[in-house]
């Protein structure tokens, strides 16, 4: 059996060398790293929208050692705009998150977007070999499984959601709720980060669609669908050995050097659901209240810019520099500033430094599909201390976290100042516990158990 992924970004982007040839290089981060190994293990096509060059329709991956085929999908510039700008991230994104406030409903993005699953979809269709299992990703393609299921009523389709399923009170406000459920129902299985997610999904096909649901399944148009939650893991021991590399900790040790105090380490997407200006906020106010951690502490926030196009985002960094301004200016003293802000993507060792390097990692999304910050952090850190906040999917995993409520200013300057002077033992028991359960679900098994579960669906 072969397998064909479907999702929107592509685990390569083509590069120009210095000689001028092509280069395949990894994508940076989240979902497509997560695959890439599997479909390497498995061999197959992956089906992706080609972003940069696309005028190059498909390529054996990865270069020099090829495993799979990458077919790229291409979107024109006003497709882009209306199907991922639009409707994916101004639609979807906010509902799923239960940013309703944010949200902007408009027909043509939805046209657009209904036309682009179609062409995914029939890239997918156009792949079959006949008994492929096909694995279908995410917000951006949730129409992909119904359209695939109708040209091929025998296919064995899969589908994971990676952000977080709302309560069907809030994802009824979606004016297409019903074209929505009914495209993840072409899918035999369905996948998402936690217990609650699936319930929600499970109710709102009851009171959208009025399916039957019974247990963990789903009867609509004759069919059934397994819906279960299968959060996804991360590659526990390669990372566990990366951060234990001479290089790394020589670098943790230089990040330490310069800051010379205890290090908080903030790592998000500016995105507004990562809750980043509560967080600013949130430690300003603890300065305020405790004098004795001036000079001691120092805030790291690494900012990746995300969606510029965006006009919301664009407001989100505004702010968030503002905030780290003010907050800069009221405190910095004797070459001590509270915050460093970092405004770029980190590759993975220098990331991975930057986990080690840390005290405390915070993790403070206001809503978080799972957040696989605060697993890496986990893999990574030799002593260090992980708040969590609540409304993150991986909150569920991890009960030894220090949890929090994001929305709350004080209940984090409290986590602030319990992981700031929790004593060693009680951190490496808690560190411990955490990595073991990291190690019970890595990706590896995240991604074989899934597509085996496919196989026998
Ligand atoms: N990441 C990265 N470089 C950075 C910051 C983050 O490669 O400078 C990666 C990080 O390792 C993680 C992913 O980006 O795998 C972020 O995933 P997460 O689930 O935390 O949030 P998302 O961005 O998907 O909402």
């Amino acid at each position: 059996m072969g397998l064909i992924v479907v999702s929107n970004r592509e685990p390569y982007a083509p590069q120009r060398g210095e000689g001028g040839e092509l280069r395949w290089t990894p994508s940076i981060g989240g979902l497509t790293a997560a695959l890439d190994p599997a479909l390497q293990r498995a061999g197959g096509t992956w089906i992706a929208w080609g972003e940069a060059r696309p005028e190059i329709t498909q390529v054996d991956l990865p270069q020099g050692d090829p495993r799979y085929r990458l077919k790229r999908v291409r979107l024109g510039e006003a497709e882009v705009r209306e199907y991922y700008h639009g409707f994916s991230n101004r639609a979807l994104w906010p509902v799923s998150h239960y940013f309703i406030e944010r949200t902007s409903y408009q027909a043509a993005q939805w046209r657009t977007y209904v036309e682009v699953n179609r062409r995914f979809a029939q890239a997918a269709v156009e792949s079959d070999q006949g008994g492929d299992a096909i694995w279908v990703h995410d917000y951006q393609l949730a129409l992909v499984p119904r359209m695939v299921r109708d040209a091929l009523p025998n296919a064995r389709i899969g589908f994971f959601w990676h952000i977080p399923w709302p309560s069907s009170e809030v994802f009824r406000t979606l004016p297409w709720d019903r074209e929505l459920l009914d495209g993840v129902l072409g899918a035999d299985l369905i996948g998402m980060h936690t217990p609650d997610y699936v319930r929600h999904f499970l109710s709102a096909c009851r009171h959208v669609l009025g399916a039957e649901t019974e247990g963990d399944t789903v009867r609509w148009q004759g069919r059934v669908s397994r819906v279960v939650d299968r959060p996804i893991g991360i590659e526990v021991e390669a990372l566990e050995t990366l951060a234990a590399s001479p290089e790394v900790e020589e670098a943790a040790d230089r990040i330490r050097r310069t800051l010379q105090t205890q290090i908080l380490l903030g790592v998000d997407r500016l995105d507004y659901t990562k809750g980043i200006p509560e967080r600013l906020e949130a430690f300003g106010a603890f300065l305020d209240r405790h004098p004795e951690a001036r000079g001691r502490v120092t805030l790291l926030q690494i900012a990746v810019p995300s969606r510029e196009q965006v006009e919301s985002y664009r407001q989100l960094r505004t702010r968030v520099e503002g905030l780290v301004g003010r907050i800069n200016g009221r405190h910095t003293r004797d070459g001590w500033s509270p915050i460093q802000y970092i405004y770029r993507g980190m590759g993975r060792d220098e990331l991975v430094a930057h986990y080690r390097a840390a005290d405390v990692m915070v993790v403070t999304p206001l809503r978080d599909g799972l957040n696989l910050v605060a697993k890496e952090f986990l893999a990574c850190s030799r002593d260090g201390v992980l708040i969590l906040s609540r409304f993150a999917g991986a909150a569920d995993e991890l009960p030894e976290a220090v949890q929090v409520n994001p929305y709350s200013p004080e209940g984090l300057a409290e986590a602030f100042l319990q992981a700031l002077n929790m004593p060693l033992d009680e951190k490496k028991a808690r560190l411990q516990r955490l990595r073991g359960r990291l190690h019970g679900s890595d990706l590896k098994a995240w991604t074989d158990g899934f597509v085996r579960e496919l196989a026998g669906a």
